[in-house]
């Protein structure tokens, strides 16, 4: 079976010896040497001033949303994982949609100023697939009119803009180490900021609000990293580079196999350098895109439908209409893309979207 992604496992022994210092100390959570290890190495391998690693990718989406006090209104990207507005719904915000740049696959920027309102606190946005959305033109839009800016960077791993690290970016930046992202800790994730003032906020707020054994800085809740958790991280981080390595040269032989007008790609932002974290190919139409995944699964090779359906659809969301998001989400698929999948199999799969996207 082939799936969208595989998990890069490390040896096992290399996971072991590092479990081993968990075992030794009989300690397993509570920031214990492992997380304070990760985070260091995590801050070089990324050249970041701040990170808080966390228990998934998810509760630092909330976490920030508290932090930073928002309220009202949050204007977010309709193309996502849910988790994206699931989290400003959760927290008592409701998400307003501003439809997607076709091209790039991340918010419209050019649309941001018309969905603001008296009610608007702040923008959640999604760098997809690691593709940077235009962090500039956000970051004017958010002076001009006081507002927050989240980034859900759960894809961009390694991913920089003009030579710094996406995570740069935003008032909070959030990153997911789920085992089906590049870089993982089986379940977990991270949060960044620049500000040490807010780095703080959010570092009491992930762990119950203790400031200290008995003190408290306010309201918290429990997003803490553990040991069992870090080891993996500490045990995956040295393959990264061959991971990138083998996904980079697989992405060429698809674009090698894949005919000219069979599909359209997601554009890399300029001066992004991206991380190959995602293959989305958009098809001609939803009825293309049936017949190649009939064919693929009958094949027992199961891509996914990243992202669908566009979450401006979801039951719990007001109506809205968002064209592009509704209509690439319809046709577009991330195809099977690992540190091991085989030529021959890229080479199947491409035989199989070109034959079905004939015209
Ligand atoms: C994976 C993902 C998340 C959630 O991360 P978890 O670690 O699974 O909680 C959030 N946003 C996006 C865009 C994601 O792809």
């Amino acid at each position: 079976m082939i799936n969208v992604t595989k998990t890069f496992l490390p040896p096992q022994e290399e996971y072991n010896a590092i479990l081993k210092r968990a075992w030794d100390k009989v300690w397993i959570t509570n920031r214990g040497e492992l997380v304070l290890e990760l985070e260091q190495k995590l801050k070089t391998h990324l050249n970041v001033p701040n990170i808080i690693v966390t228990t998934n990718g998810t509760l630092p989406l909330q976490i920030a949303i508290k932090a930073l006090g928002l309220t009202g209104e949050i204007i977010t990207t309709p193309f996502s994982y849910v988790a994206t507005t699931s989290s400003i719904v959760w927290e008592g915000c409701t998400p307003v949609f501003v439809d997607i740049d076709p091209k790039h696959l991340t918010i419209d920027e050019t649309k941001i100023e018309a969905a603001i309102t008296s009610k608007t606190s702040a923008i959640l946005a999604t760098h997809v697939f690691g593709n940077p959305c235009a962090v500039e033109e956000i970051e004017a839009i958010a002076e001009k009119h006081n507002l927050k800016v989240i980034y859900d960077a759960a894809h961009c791993f390694g991913v920089t803009y003009k030579g710094k690290s996406v995570f740069n970016f935003g008032d909070v930046s959030t990153c997911s180490f789920h085992a089906t992202k590049l870089f993982h800790t089986g379940e977990g994730g991270a949060m960044f900021t620049n500000d040490g003032e807010l780095h703080k906020k959010l570092f009491y707020h992930h762990n119950f609000g203790h400031k200290g054994k008995d003190d408290f800085y306010g309201i918290g809740i429990n997003a803490k990293m553990s040991e069992l958790q870090a080891a993996m991280g500490l045990a995956v981080l040295p393959h990264l580079d061959f991971i990138i390595e083998k996904r980079k040269a697989a992405v060429s032989a698809y674009k090698k196999s894949l005919q000219k007008d069979a599909v359209q790609y997601m554009h890399i932002r300029e001066a992004a350098e991206w991380n190959y974290s995602y293959f989305p190919v958009i098809l001609h139409s939803e009825k293309v895109l049936d017949n190649v995944l009939e064919e693929l699964n009958e094949n027992n090779i199961y891509p996914r439908r990243y992202f669908y359906p566009s979450l401006n659809t979801l039951e719990y969301i007001e109506k809205s209409n968002m064209p592009h998001s509704e209509n690439i989400s319809k046709r577009i698929l991330c195809l099977p893309l690992s540190h091991d999948i085989e030529f021959g199999v890229i080479e199947f799969i491409s035989a199989i979207i070109n034959q079905h996207s004939k015209r």
